[in-house]
């Protein structure tokens, strides 16, 4: 799914501030400790890192936020943390359709409702407190129950509506000129 990923615009203004390299999809290229080349204080993560050709997933973003947080943690006691960054496959998830779901982890394969079940359990289980899974339980609940398909995806009426609030900004914002 990493095909057409775009990393975004902050990439850009990081990379011509640095002068780091990007590759095809704007993302930086990083060192394999995840600085920057020549700007060791600088650590990118996520989607906006080119690192081993890894693709745009929320898998290589957590990995890649871990990492980035043990070393800032140890280097601000002092510590260095040696090792390079390395990625752990652990497996992948895809949602087909309402309350269905394939998985494939740690060499066993789920499809169908199971599926659905599992990819769940695999989502909630890596948000961050009780909070954030309860509240998506209730919202992915919510949106299930009713069938609402604005919950899965974009249309192309949300970016209508998004360009037009933003062209309603801009215009807003644009100062009156001064008279006479
Ligand atoms: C439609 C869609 C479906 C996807 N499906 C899957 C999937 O099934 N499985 C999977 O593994 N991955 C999936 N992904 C990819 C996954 O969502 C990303 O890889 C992951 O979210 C990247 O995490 P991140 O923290 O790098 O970036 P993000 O989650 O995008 O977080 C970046 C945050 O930074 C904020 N930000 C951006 N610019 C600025 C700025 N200048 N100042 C302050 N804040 C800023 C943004 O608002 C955002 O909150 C999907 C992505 C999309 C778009």
């Amino acid at each position: 799914m990493d095909a057409g990923v775009q990393a975004p615009p902050l990439a850009t203004a990081v990379a011509k501030a640095t002068g780091a390299e990007q590759d095809r999809a704007g993302r930086i290229c990083v060192n394999d400790d995840l600085t920057v080349p020549g700007h060791p204080d600088i650590l990118v993560t996520g989607d906006m890192m080119s690192l081993d050709k890894l693709p745009g997933l929320a898998e290589v973003a957590m990995q890649t936020g871990h990492y980035a947080g043990r070393k800032i943690t140890l280097e601000s006691l002092d510590e260095t943390l040696d090792k390079p960054f390395k990625y752990h496959d652990l497996g992948s998830a895809a949602y087909i359709s309402r309350g269905r779901a394939v998985v494939s982890a740690m060499g066993m394969h789920f499809g169908g409702f199971i599926g659905w079940v599992v990819w769940l359990f695999i989502h909630v289980g890596f948000l961050t407190g009780w909070r954030n899974r309860i509240g998506a339980l209730f919202g992915w609940w919510y949106a299930f129950t009713r069938d609402l398909r604005r919950e899965r995806g974009f249309t192309i009426d949300d970016m209508a509506v998004a360009a037009y609030s933003s062209q309603a900004e801009s215009a807003a914002s644009i100062p009156e000129t001064p008279a006479g």
